[in-house]
């Protein structure tokens, strides 16, 4: 009784966000700005989530995302630079010029420039047969893309900015009504007949969403293809996770407070309503609103009470499973491996048939090319990924984990040598990630990159928003609509804050 009346503490907050990734602090600057009271509590001991970073001998290393959307100075859709300026904040950010050098079956090389045209043509003479569909198809994305990018992107569960923006931009909403049930795959079939083009495609989809385009909702399909050229990709200087950093920094000055190493083991509910956290150390803390910024997975199942996982989120994980998580090699090599004119962000397969295996499909971005003060002196940083299930990384001996762990990053960098040949001898230091590294830094149940759709689901349709059934509890981030990335989850966040602002009457 002592012991829980002390560890009560006495301040009292408008709202507490579990969770420090890009969702929950998009949601925490909203609101702060708005003159919330707001408390991030981050189980880590920096900002950020997947958009963070970690430092080894002179390396800055993002520790996920690194191809970053939302930087764009114009439209609606530059959520990060939004979110940025909403807490007096700003970022230098690079330019890339090219969003993905492809390294595919068949020899099918290609670039996608940041010139629209200039990707349209590149493409086109791979599949001339195919210059009407190619144009039709992405096109098409340019017409869901030029709807997002009119409106202020906040709350659909707000009726009245739908209202608003219904009267503002009536074609525009319509348009995205017409697009949200629909799917890439469906889309991309209708102006498309070449397998092989249709296999790029699903490679196109795949590279982000982890699913093909089949299952790949339009309305993801149609920011991503477009905003690379409109927007386009830019590095933040200094690495990914000055993000997070600058959030955090314009939260502050707003008044907003943050702990870290403060892991929430509960939610506190009274007469069925979230009311406040635990934390592992026994402080409890209670809020107007609370926001959890964990996976739904984790959120339902490990921080609410015993057998109380609502019917409605039982529905939706029938509707959507993990994605895989990740192998990933974090990598300083020497500068003269890189020939001349690399590019930043690569894909690579060799065979069709395994895009979606374990260990498939191979990832690579070198920040180094647009800011080398993340390494030392003539050296770059080589990020490279590949999708893997936890189940492979499992029951395993601490030996037999570090060897699988050092076979399979032998196989990553043997398959890489063909796209950098020398990179064997040019590395200068190596750096291990499985799925359950994963779940250990970054708290997500099995490492998992996010949901996607257990079987094909009509688009964005399924995907829940930021309120959830228990009164007071509000999720934010890549489970909830729109879905993965950081500009996503940015979009997610303005959205929470939006909602939780309305509903606190600010
Ligand atoms: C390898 C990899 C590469 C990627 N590449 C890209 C890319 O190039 N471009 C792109 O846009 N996106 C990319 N992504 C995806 C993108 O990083 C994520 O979609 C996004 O960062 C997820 O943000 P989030 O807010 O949903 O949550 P997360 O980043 O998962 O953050 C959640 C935070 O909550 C904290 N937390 C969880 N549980 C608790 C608890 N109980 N108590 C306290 N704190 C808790 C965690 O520690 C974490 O800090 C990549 C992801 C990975 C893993």
């Amino acid at each position: 009784m002592t012991r829980k009346l002390t560890a009560i503490a006495t301040n009292h907050y408008d709202v507490i966000i579990i969770g420090s990734g890009m969702g929950g602090l998009v949601t925490a600057t909203q609101l702060a700005a708005k003159g919330a009271k707001v408390l991030v509590l981050e189980k880590y001991l920096i900002p950020g989530g997947s958009a963070g970073y970690f430092e080894r001998e002179g390396y800055r290393f993002d520790v996920g995302a690194s191809m970053i959307f939302g930087f764009g100075n114009e439209g609606t859709t530059n959520l990060l630079t939004r979110a940025l300026d909403a807490v007096n904040v700003s970022i230098e950010t690079i330019p890339d010029p090219v969003q993905i050098h492809y390294h595919l079956p068949n020899n099918l090389e290609l670039k996608v420039h940041k010139n629209y045209d200039k990707f349209i043509d590149e493409l086109t003479k791979k599949f001339p047969h195919e210059q009407v569909g190619i144009r039709r198809f992405y096109d098409e994305c340019w017409k869901v893309f030029n709807c997002l990018n009119v409106m202020e992107l906040l709350s659909l569960e707000e009726p009245r900015y739908l209202m608003r923006v219904f009267f503002q931009h009536p074609l525009a909403c319509l348009g995205l009504v017409k697009y949200l049930p629909q799917n890439a795959g469906d889309i991309a079939r209708r102006y498309i007949n070449d397998p092989e083009l249709l296999k790029f495609i699903d490679m196109e989809c795949y590279c982000w969403s982890v699913v093909p385009a089949d299952k790949t909702p339009m309305i993801n399909a149609g920011m991503v293809f477009s905003d690379r050229h409109y927007g386009g990709i830019n590095y933040p200087k200094g690495g990914v996770g000055t993000i997070a950093e600058k959030l955090v920094e314009g939260l502050e000055q707003f008044g907003g407070e943050i702990q870290y190493k403060a892991r929430v083991t509960n939610i506190l509910m009274e007469k069925g309503k979230a009311v406040g956290v635990r934390l592992a150390d026994g402080k409890e803390y209670r809020a107007k609103r609370i926001v959890s910024n964990a996976t739904r997975w984790d959120t339902f199942e490990k921080l609410l009470p015993n057998n109380t996982i609502p019917k409605k989120e039982e529905k939706w994980q029938q509707r959507y499973e993990k994605s895989p998580s990740f192998l990933s090699l974090h990598l300083g090599v020497k500068s003269n491996v890189l020939p001349i004119g690399t590019e930043c962000h690569h894909i690579l397969l060799e065979q069709w048939e395994t895009m979606e295996d374990e260990q498939g499909t191979i990832f690579v971005s070198i920040p180094t090319l647009l800011d080398p003060s993340l390494a030392p002196k003539d050296h770059h940083i080589i990020h490279t990924f590949t999708p893997s299930y936890m189940k492979e990384w499992q029951g395993l001996s601490s030996q037999e984990y570090k060897h699988k762990k050092e076979e399979a990053a032998s196989h990553l960098i043997e398959r890489l040598e063909t796209i950098f040949p020398g990179l064997i001898k040019g590395l200068d230091y190596q750096e291990v990630g499985t799925p359950r590294t994963h779940r250990r830094f970054l708290g997500r149940d099995q490492g998992t990159y996010g949901p996607i759709p257990s079987r094909k689901l009509p688009g964005l349709l399924g995907m829940p928003f930021n309120r959830t059934v228990i009164p007071g509890l509000y999720c934010v981030g890549d489970s909830t609509f729109p879905g993965q990335g950081l500009n996503a989850v940015a979009f997610s966040g303005f959205a929470c804050g939006h909602r939780i602002a309305v509903d606190l009457g600010l």
